[in-house]
Protein backbone atom coordinates (compact mmCIF):
# COMPACT_ATOMS: atom_id res chain seq x y z
CA UNK A 1 0.00 0.00 0.00
CA UNK A 2 1.87 3.10 -1.00
CA UNK A 3 -0.12 6.84 0.16
CA UNK A 4 -0.90 8.66 -3.34
CA UNK A 5 1.75 11.67 -3.36
CA UNK A 6 0.25 14.82 -2.25
CA UNK A 7 0.57 17.01 -5.01
CA UNK A 8 2.27 19.64 -2.98
CA UNK A 9 5.15 17.43 -2.13
CA UNK A 10 8.53 17.93 -3.44
CA UNK A 11 9.61 16.64 -6.15
CA UNK A 12 11.59 13.72 -5.21
CA UNK A 13 15.44 14.20 -5.50
CA UNK A 14 17.14 12.07 -8.51
CA UNK A 15 19.14 9.67 -6.49
CA UNK A 16 22.70 9.93 -8.13
CA UNK A 17 24.13 6.60 -9.31
CA UNK A 18 26.44 4.43 -6.80
CA UNK A 19 29.82 6.00 -7.69
CA UNK A 20 32.39 2.87 -7.14
CA UNK A 21 36.38 3.33 -6.33
CA UNK A 22 37.16 2.44 -9.68
CA UNK A 23 35.71 1.64 -12.91
CA UNK A 24 37.49 1.06 -16.39
CA UNK A 25 36.66 3.20 -19.93
CA UNK A 26 36.64 0.65 -22.22
CA UNK A 27 35.96 2.37 -26.09
CA UNK A 28 33.58 0.92 -28.90
CA UNK A 29 36.34 0.47 -30.77
CA UNK A 30 38.31 -1.50 -28.19
CA UNK A 31 34.66 -3.54 -27.90
CA UNK A 32 34.46 -3.97 -31.58
CA UNK A 33 38.50 -5.18 -32.08
CA UNK A 34 37.58 -7.65 -29.37
CA UNK A 35 34.56 -9.22 -31.15
CA UNK A 36 36.87 -9.26 -34.19
CA UNK A 37 39.55 -11.06 -32.63
CA UNK A 38 36.78 -13.74 -31.54
CA UNK A 39 35.26 -14.34 -35.17
CA UNK A 40 39.14 -14.54 -36.55
CA UNK A 41 40.05 -18.35 -35.28
CA UNK A 42 42.72 -17.39 -33.35
CA UNK A 43 41.50 -16.13 -29.95
CA UNK A 44 44.33 -16.95 -27.37
CA UNK A 45 47.90 -16.31 -27.46
CA UNK A 46 49.03 -14.59 -31.27
CA UNK A 47 49.38 -12.01 -32.87
CA UNK A 48 47.60 -9.59 -30.96
CA UNK A 49 50.37 -10.40 -28.30
CA UNK A 50 53.35 -9.98 -30.24
CA UNK A 51 51.28 -6.95 -31.11
CA UNK A 52 50.63 -5.64 -27.70
CA UNK A 53 54.57 -6.19 -26.97
CA UNK A 54 55.89 -4.60 -29.69
CA UNK A 55 53.61 -1.25 -28.10
CA UNK A 56 55.02 -1.96 -24.80
CA UNK A 57 58.27 -2.16 -25.49
CA UNK A 58 58.42 0.75 -27.87
CA UNK A 59 56.39 2.71 -25.01
CA UNK A 60 59.50 1.76 -22.15
CA UNK A 61 61.76 2.78 -24.74
CA UNK A 62 63.01 -0.19 -26.83
CA UNK A 63 62.99 -2.23 -23.70
CA UNK A 64 62.34 -6.08 -24.28
CA UNK A 65 58.83 -6.68 -22.65
CA UNK A 66 56.65 -9.88 -22.85
CA UNK A 67 53.36 -10.01 -21.40
CA UNK A 68 51.76 -12.69 -18.74
CA UNK A 69 48.15 -13.17 -17.33
CA UNK A 70 48.88 -11.42 -14.41
CA UNK A 71 50.81 -8.81 -12.61
CA UNK A 72 51.64 -11.42 -10.04
CA UNK A 73 53.58 -14.32 -12.23
CA UNK A 74 55.52 -11.59 -13.68
CA UNK A 75 57.98 -10.95 -10.63
CA UNK A 76 57.78 -14.45 -9.59
CA UNK A 77 59.35 -15.23 -13.45
CA UNK A 78 61.75 -12.38 -12.52
CA UNK A 79 63.04 -14.25 -9.22
CA UNK A 80 63.40 -17.00 -11.51
CA UNK A 81 65.35 -15.39 -13.81
CA UNK A 82 67.47 -13.50 -11.60
CA UNK A 83 68.49 -17.07 -9.82
CA UNK A 84 66.53 -16.45 -6.62
CA UNK A 85 65.15 -19.33 -4.45
CA UNK A 86 65.71 -21.24 -0.69
CA UNK A 87 68.59 -19.52 1.19
CA UNK A 88 67.95 -15.65 -0.62
CA UNK A 89 66.35 -12.62 1.22
CA UNK A 90 64.08 -10.04 -0.78
CA UNK A 91 63.25 -7.22 0.91
CA UNK A 92 60.77 -5.16 0.38
CA UNK A 93 57.58 -3.12 2.04
CA UNK A 94 54.94 -4.76 4.27
CA UNK A 95 52.20 -1.79 2.75
CA UNK A 96 51.16 -3.64 -0.57
CA UNK A 97 49.22 -6.21 -2.05
CA UNK A 98 49.97 -9.60 -0.62
CA UNK A 99 51.12 -10.59 -4.30
CA UNK A 100 54.32 -8.62 -3.94
CA UNK A 101 55.56 -10.94 -1.01
CA UNK A 102 53.53 -14.24 -1.88
CA UNK A 103 56.26 -14.53 -5.12
CA UNK A 104 59.22 -14.53 -2.73
CA UNK A 105 57.77 -17.03 -0.82
CA UNK A 106 56.28 -18.82 -3.68
CA UNK A 107 60.42 -19.08 -4.98
CA UNK A 108 61.69 -20.43 -1.75
CA UNK A 109 63.48 -17.42 -0.77
CA UNK A 110 62.50 -15.02 2.46
CA UNK A 111 60.77 -11.50 2.57
CA UNK A 112 62.08 -9.03 4.88
CA UNK A 113 60.14 -6.34 5.14
CA UNK A 114 61.07 -2.65 5.37
CA UNK A 115 59.06 -0.34 7.31
CA UNK A 116 57.08 2.66 4.92
CA UNK A 117 57.86 6.07 5.15
CA UNK A 118 54.44 7.61 6.69
CA UNK A 119 54.69 10.80 4.30
CA UNK A 120 55.17 8.52 0.87
CA UNK A 121 53.68 5.02 2.21
CA UNK A 122 56.10 3.77 0.17
CA UNK A 123 59.48 1.20 1.81
CA UNK A 124 61.22 3.61 3.37
CA UNK A 125 64.90 3.70 1.80
CA UNK A 126 66.54 4.91 5.01
CA UNK A 127 65.89 1.14 6.19
CA UNK A 128 66.43 -0.74 3.27
CA UNK A 129 70.41 -0.61 4.06
CA UNK A 130 69.92 -1.82 7.59
CA UNK A 131 67.82 -4.72 6.11
CA UNK A 132 70.53 -5.66 3.45
CA UNK A 133 72.50 -9.14 4.83
CA UNK A 134 74.42 -11.13 2.84
CA UNK A 135 71.70 -13.41 2.17
CA UNK A 136 69.77 -10.42 0.36
CA UNK A 137 69.82 -10.83 -3.22
CA UNK A 138 67.08 -8.19 -4.32
CA UNK A 139 64.64 -5.17 -3.44
CA UNK A 140 61.22 -4.90 -4.66
CA UNK A 141 60.15 -1.28 -4.62
CA UNK A 142 56.41 -0.84 -4.80
CA UNK A 143 54.89 2.30 -6.10
CA UNK A 144 51.81 2.40 -4.29
CA UNK A 145 49.16 4.16 -5.75
CA UNK A 146 51.63 5.29 -8.85
CA UNK A 147 53.50 7.14 -6.80
CA UNK A 148 57.28 6.36 -7.61
CA UNK A 149 59.85 5.31 -4.75
CA UNK A 150 63.37 7.27 -5.72
CA UNK A 151 64.84 5.86 -8.12
CA UNK A 152 67.74 7.80 -8.35
CA UNK A 153 67.92 6.10 -4.13
CA UNK A 154 67.10 3.15 -4.74
CA UNK A 155 69.64 2.27 -7.75
CA UNK A 156 72.01 3.79 -6.07
CA UNK A 157 71.58 1.35 -3.14
CA UNK A 158 71.18 -2.06 -5.31
CA UNK A 159 74.36 -0.78 -7.01
CA UNK A 160 76.19 -0.44 -3.74
CA UNK A 161 75.24 -3.83 -2.61
CA UNK A 162 74.80 -6.01 -5.90
CA UNK A 163 71.30 -6.72 -5.63
CA UNK A 164 68.55 -7.25 -8.66
CA UNK A 165 65.66 -4.53 -8.68
CA UNK A 166 62.09 -6.15 -9.19
CA UNK A 167 60.14 -3.11 -9.68
CA UNK A 168 56.58 -3.93 -8.41
CA UNK A 169 55.10 -1.34 -11.13
CA UNK A 170 51.85 -2.79 -11.02
CA UNK A 171 50.39 0.11 -10.22
CA UNK A 172 52.61 2.96 -11.78
CA UNK A 173 52.02 2.64 -15.38
CA UNK A 174 52.17 5.72 -16.92
CA UNK A 175 54.03 7.60 -14.18
CA UNK A 176 57.85 8.84 -14.28
CA UNK A 177 60.90 9.14 -12.50
CA UNK A 178 62.73 12.90 -13.02
CA UNK A 179 60.79 12.83 -16.48
CA UNK A 180 61.62 9.28 -17.36
CA UNK A 181 59.04 6.71 -17.98
CA UNK A 182 59.03 4.10 -15.33
CA UNK A 183 59.43 1.12 -17.07
CA UNK A 184 61.63 3.00 -20.02
CA UNK A 185 65.10 2.00 -17.43
CA UNK A 186 66.72 0.42 -14.08
CA UNK A 187 66.36 -3.52 -13.62
CA UNK A 188 63.39 -5.71 -14.15
CA UNK A 189 60.14 -3.52 -14.25
CA UNK A 190 56.40 -5.24 -13.84
CA UNK A 191 52.89 -4.07 -14.41
CA UNK A 192 49.67 -5.19 -13.72
CA UNK A 193 46.71 -5.01 -16.38
CA UNK A 194 44.14 -5.81 -13.50
CA UNK A 195 40.50 -4.83 -14.33
CA UNK A 196 41.56 -1.74 -11.25
CA UNK A 197 44.61 -0.60 -12.77
CA UNK A 198 45.12 2.96 -15.26
CA UNK A 199 45.05 0.83 -18.26
CA UNK A 200 43.59 -2.94 -18.12
CA UNK A 201 43.66 -6.13 -20.28
CA UNK A 202 41.06 -7.10 -17.72
CA UNK A 203 43.77 -9.39 -16.23
CA UNK A 204 47.33 -9.55 -17.25
CA UNK A 205 50.50 -8.35 -16.34
CA UNK A 206 54.36 -7.53 -18.71
CA UNK A 207 57.50 -7.41 -17.47
CA UNK A 208 60.18 -5.12 -18.97
CA UNK A 209 63.37 -7.08 -19.17
CA UNK A 210 67.26 -6.11 -19.95
CA UNK A 211 68.38 -8.58 -22.73
CA UNK A 212 66.97 -10.99 -25.35
CA UNK A 213 68.60 -13.52 -23.15
CA UNK A 214 65.81 -12.80 -20.12
CA UNK A 215 63.50 -12.59 -22.57
CA UNK A 216 63.40 -16.16 -24.06
CA UNK A 217 64.03 -16.94 -20.17
CA UNK A 218 60.52 -15.07 -19.45
CA UNK A 219 59.37 -16.98 -22.43
CA UNK A 220 60.26 -20.59 -21.30
CA UNK A 221 58.56 -19.61 -17.38
CA UNK A 222 55.09 -18.45 -19.46
CA UNK A 223 54.61 -21.81 -20.98
CA UNK A 224 55.89 -24.86 -19.67
CA UNK A 225 59.44 -24.30 -20.45
CA UNK A 226 58.57 -25.22 -24.10
CA UNK A 227 61.12 -23.61 -26.94
CA UNK A 228 59.99 -24.29 -30.29
CA UNK A 229 61.98 -25.02 -33.33
CA UNK A 230 61.38 -25.49 -37.44
CA UNK A 231 57.96 -26.95 -38.12
CA UNK A 232 58.18 -30.16 -35.41
CA UNK A 233 60.97 -28.87 -32.84
CA UNK A 234 60.73 -29.29 -29.27
CA UNK A 235 62.42 -28.68 -26.37
CA UNK A 236 61.82 -28.09 -22.62
CA UNK A 237 65.02 -27.56 -20.16
CA UNK A 238 63.29 -26.12 -17.37
CA UNK A 239 59.89 -25.75 -14.92
CA UNK A 240 57.59 -23.02 -16.53
CA UNK A 241 54.22 -22.87 -15.65
CA UNK A 242 51.05 -21.85 -17.75
CA UNK A 243 51.29 -17.84 -17.86
CA UNK A 244 50.73 -16.76 -21.38
CA UNK A 245 48.11 -14.07 -21.78
CA UNK A 246 45.15 -14.63 -24.16
CA UNK A 247 45.01 -12.42 -27.88
CA UNK A 248 41.33 -11.28 -26.79
CA UNK A 249 42.84 -10.18 -23.65
CA UNK A 250 45.50 -8.00 -25.58
CA UNK A 251 43.14 -6.58 -28.07
CA UNK A 252 42.10 -4.63 -24.69
CA UNK A 253 45.34 -3.46 -23.90
CA UNK A 254 45.80 -2.36 -27.26
CA UNK A 255 42.65 -0.16 -27.06
CA UNK A 256 43.58 0.90 -24.18
CA UNK A 257 47.81 2.22 -24.71
CA UNK A 258 46.41 4.98 -26.93
CA UNK A 259 43.94 6.95 -24.01
CA UNK A 260 47.03 6.30 -21.22
CA UNK A 261 47.78 9.89 -21.72
CA UNK A 262 44.43 10.99 -21.30
CA UNK A 263 43.35 9.08 -18.87
CA UNK A 264 46.32 10.07 -16.61
CA UNK A 265 45.77 13.54 -17.33
CA UNK A 266 42.12 13.09 -16.04
CA UNK A 267 43.31 11.20 -13.13
CA UNK A 268 45.40 14.45 -12.44
CA UNK A 269 42.58 16.94 -12.97
CA UNK A 270 40.52 15.21 -10.37
CA UNK A 271 43.34 14.50 -7.83
CA UNK A 272 44.00 18.34 -7.87
CA UNK A 273 39.60 19.00 -7.17
CA UNK A 274 40.51 16.77 -4.28
CA UNK A 275 42.85 18.67 -2.68
CA UNK A 276 40.90 21.85 -3.53
CA UNK A 277 37.68 20.88 -2.05
CA UNK A 278 39.86 19.23 0.94
CA UNK A 279 41.50 21.90 1.88
CA UNK A 280 38.15 24.41 1.29
CA UNK A 281 36.60 22.24 4.00
CA UNK A 282 38.78 22.02 6.55
CA UNK A 283 40.49 18.43 5.89
CA UNK A 284 43.38 19.54 7.65
CA UNK A 285 41.55 20.65 10.90
CA UNK A 286 40.18 17.53 11.32
CA UNK A 287 43.56 15.78 11.26
CA UNK A 288 42.56 13.94 7.83
CA UNK A 289 46.16 12.71 6.39
CA UNK A 290 46.83 13.40 2.35
CA UNK A 291 48.83 11.91 -0.17
CA UNK A 292 51.76 14.06 -0.86
CA UNK A 293 50.67 16.37 -4.00
CA UNK A 294 53.23 15.15 -6.54
CA UNK A 295 51.61 16.83 -9.93
CA UNK A 296 55.09 15.49 -11.47
CA UNK A 297 55.58 11.89 -11.29
CA UNK A 298 52.51 10.11 -10.24
CA UNK A 299 50.17 8.61 -12.71
CA UNK A 300 47.35 9.00 -9.69
CA UNK A 301 46.46 5.32 -9.66
CA UNK A 302 44.68 5.84 -6.52
CA UNK A 303 43.69 8.86 -4.07
CA UNK A 304 44.53 7.80 -0.28
CA UNK A 305 43.73 9.88 2.44
CA UNK A 306 44.53 8.81 6.29
CA UNK A 307 41.70 8.70 8.48
CA UNK A 308 42.81 10.29 11.69
CA UNK A 309 42.69 7.46 14.44
CA UNK A 310 42.86 9.45 17.38
CA UNK A 311 40.17 11.86 16.66
CA UNK A 312 38.12 9.73 14.92
CA UNK A 313 34.88 7.98 17.27
CA UNK A 314 34.59 5.64 14.12
CA UNK A 315 36.45 2.61 13.01
CA UNK A 316 37.45 3.24 9.11
CA UNK A 317 34.82 -0.09 8.49
CA UNK A 318 31.53 2.11 9.72
CA UNK A 319 33.02 5.19 7.93
CA UNK A 320 32.83 2.99 4.95
CA UNK A 321 30.06 1.81 5.47
CA UNK A 322 27.91 5.36 5.59
CA UNK A 323 29.61 6.14 2.39
CA UNK A 324 28.18 3.49 1.23
CA UNK A 325 24.98 4.56 2.40
CA UNK A 326 25.88 7.96 0.95
CA UNK A 327 26.39 5.93 -2.79
CA UNK A 328 30.02 5.90 -2.59
CA UNK A 329 32.67 3.17 -2.79
CA UNK A 330 35.68 3.03 -1.34
CA UNK A 331 38.42 0.92 -0.58
CA UNK A 332 41.33 -0.54 1.16
CA UNK A 333 44.54 -0.86 -0.02
CA UNK A 334 46.59 -2.52 1.71
CA UNK A 335 46.12 -4.14 5.10
CA UNK A 336 49.74 -4.83 6.71
CA UNK A 337 51.03 -7.67 5.00
CA UNK A 338 53.25 -9.14 8.42
CA UNK A 339 49.92 -8.99 10.21
CA UNK A 340 47.97 -11.56 7.96
CA UNK A 341 47.35 -15.36 9.51
CA UNK A 342 50.70 -16.99 7.33
CA UNK A 343 52.41 -14.29 8.00
CA UNK A 344 52.34 -14.50 11.87
CA UNK A 345 52.54 -18.14 11.49
CA UNK A 346 56.17 -17.53 9.70
CA UNK A 347 57.02 -15.30 12.92
CA UNK A 348 56.37 -11.39 12.01
CA UNK A 349 53.82 -9.45 14.61
CA UNK A 350 51.90 -6.69 15.59
CA UNK A 351 54.24 -3.57 16.44
CA UNK A 352 57.26 -4.72 14.23
CA UNK A 353 56.24 -2.08 11.57
CA UNK A 354 54.60 0.55 13.21
CA UNK A 355 53.76 2.80 10.43
CA UNK A 356 52.87 0.47 7.75
CA UNK A 357 50.33 -1.02 10.66
CA UNK A 358 48.86 2.46 10.94
CA UNK A 359 48.30 2.62 7.68
CA UNK A 360 47.12 -1.08 7.12
CA UNK A 361 44.56 0.47 9.83
CA UNK A 362 43.44 3.89 8.66
CA UNK A 363 44.05 3.87 4.64
CA UNK A 364 41.35 4.78 2.98
CA UNK A 365 40.61 4.84 -1.04
CA UNK A 366 38.43 6.97 -2.35
CA UNK A 367 37.36 7.00 -5.59
CA UNK A 368 38.88 8.25 -8.70
CA UNK A 369 39.16 7.03 -12.44
CA UNK A 370 38.67 8.65 -15.49
CA UNK A 371 35.14 8.65 -16.55
CA UNK A 372 34.31 10.78 -13.25
CA UNK A 373 33.73 13.91 -12.81
CA UNK A 374 34.83 17.07 -10.30
CA UNK A 375 30.81 16.91 -8.96
CA UNK A 376 31.68 12.92 -8.08
CA UNK A 377 34.84 14.57 -6.47
CA UNK A 378 32.39 17.14 -4.52
CA UNK A 379 29.91 14.23 -3.49
CA UNK A 380 32.83 12.45 -1.89
CA UNK A 381 34.58 14.75 -0.19
CA UNK A 382 31.16 16.85 1.35
CA UNK A 383 30.03 13.40 2.42
CA UNK A 384 33.45 12.36 3.97
CA UNK A 385 34.02 15.79 5.68
CA UNK A 386 30.99 15.31 7.34
CA UNK A 387 30.93 11.81 8.72
CA UNK A 388 34.63 13.23 10.52
CA UNK A 389 32.70 16.28 11.64
CA UNK A 390 30.17 14.64 12.98
CA UNK A 391 31.94 11.75 14.95
CA UNK A 392 34.93 13.82 16.19
CA UNK A 393 36.11 12.52 19.29
CA UNK A 394 35.94 14.84 22.44
C1 LIG B 1 47.66 -5.30 -8.82
C2 LIG B 1 48.93 -5.47 -8.08
C3 LIG B 1 49.73 -6.62 -8.20
C4 LIG B 1 49.31 -7.87 -8.89
O1 LIG B 1 48.76 -7.73 -10.10
P1 LIG B 1 47.77 -8.85 -10.69
O2 LIG B 1 47.75 -8.51 -12.12
O3 LIG B 1 46.46 -8.67 -9.99
O4 LIG B 1 48.36 -10.18 -10.42
C5 LIG B 1 50.94 -6.65 -7.56
N1 LIG B 1 51.37 -5.63 -6.82
C6 LIG B 1 50.64 -4.51 -6.66
C7 LIG B 1 51.18 -3.41 -5.83
C8 LIG B 1 49.39 -4.41 -7.26
O5 LIG B 1 48.66 -3.30 -7.07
Amino acid sequence: MTAAPSPTAAPAQPVAPFLPFTRPTIDDETIAGVAEVLRSGWITSGPQVKAFEAKLSAYCGGRPVRVFNSGTCTMEIALRIAGIGPGHEVITTPLTWVATSNIVLDVGAKPVFADIDPVTRNIDLNRVEAAITPATRAIIPVDLSGQPVDRDRLYAIAKKHHLRVIEDAAQSFGSTWQGRRIGAFGDFVSFSFHANKNITTVEGGALVLNDEREAKLAEQYRLQGVVRTGYDGMEVELIGGKYNLTDVAARVGLGQLPHLETFTTKRRELARVYFDRLAQLGAADLGLGLPVADFAHTNWHMFQVMLPEQRLALKRAEVMAQLHAAGIGTGVHYPAIHLFALYQRLGWKAGDYPHAEYAGRNILTLPLFPGMTPADVDRVVTALIGILKANRKS
